[in-house]
């Protein structure tokens, strides 16, 4: 394995069935071009499927979490807690809120839902500061109540200090961006920064140390892959657009982006 990687895929799901036919194909291609990539855990067993795969290669890491649209169990959350010992585990996650999409279950975003969410995103924040480990955070229409919550653990809790983390698939305002850039989180981008302009004044205005790369296949899948079932090796146009947007030279903008992954995620 080569001791750089080429690139970092800093969120995808090559835990989703969406992979169960090629998937090993597709790691095995990803080692060959230098790309790493850290397999986001969604629920417990997809966390599970997550370790699994980054205990079997090198290139892989995993988060492990229950996502903001699932419900949840303290039993579920006894067993994150235990798996977030595992040192292959660089993020606790996805996490965090989202009052656009509703429960997975179906139905509309209530007011105990959103509170659930709430409570479920706090427990996350408190295993992430146990192991002293950064969140993974998916965030939705609710960029100024993830703020509050993760504000309150920095100045509240004992160790709040130490907490961190990526704004997955980050889609807010350039206000929004130097509230987390604030509290020393990353912001990484994937797909729809090559086909829509929304991003590119955030991408633009923050310093390059604070972004990440990331695809979050099987989903949003990059220009010119549109349409097609995403895969963490297009993580290279990623990389390619925020060059481009940022208007700054090609290597300088990939080498650096995988050092941000290496040190947001202490990956080696
Ligand atoms: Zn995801």
């Amino acid at each position: 394995m080569p001791e750089y990687p080429e690139y970092i895929d800093t969120h995808s799901h090559l835990n989703f069935e969406n992979f169960d036919i090629d998937r090993e194909e597709i790691i095995a291609k990803l080692k060959k071009e230098g790309v790493w990539t850290i397999t986001v855990g969604t629920s417990v067993a997809d966390s599970r499927q997550a370790i699994a795969l980054a205990e079997k290669h090198e290139h892989l890491f995993a988060t492990v979490g229950i996502h903001p649209t699932h419900e949840w169990t303290d039993d579920e959350f006894a067993m994150i807690d235990q798996l977030s010992a595992h040192k292959k585990v660089v993020a606790i996650g996805e996490c965090g809120l989202d009052f656009f999409r509703g429960p997975a279950t179906g139905g509309p975003v209530t007011e105990e839902s959103k509170m659930r969410q709430g409570q479920a995103f706090a427990r996350h924040i408190e295993i992430a500061l146990k192991y002293d480990k950064p969140l993974m955070i998916h965030c939705r229409a609710a960029y100024e109540e993830a703020h509050s919550i993760i504000s309150a653990f920095k100045t509240d809790h004992k160790l709040g200090a130490r907490l961190r983390g990526n704004m997955h698939f980050f889609a807010g305002s350039p206000e929004v961006a130097k509230k987390f850039l604030d509290l020393d989180f990353t912001l990484s981008f994937a797909g729809p920064i090559t086909f829509a302009r929304d991003y590119d004044e955030v991408i633009k205005n923050t310093p390059l140390e604070s972004l990440l790369s990331e695809t979050d296949s099987p989903f949003a899948s990059p220009t010119p892959f549109r349409g097609k079932r995403n895969q963490p090796i297009y993580v290279k146009e990623i990389v390619k657009k925020i060059a481009e947007i940022r208007g700054q030279d090609l290597e300088i903008v990939q080498k650096t982006l995988v050092l941000n992954a290496k040190k947001a995620f202490g990956l080696s």
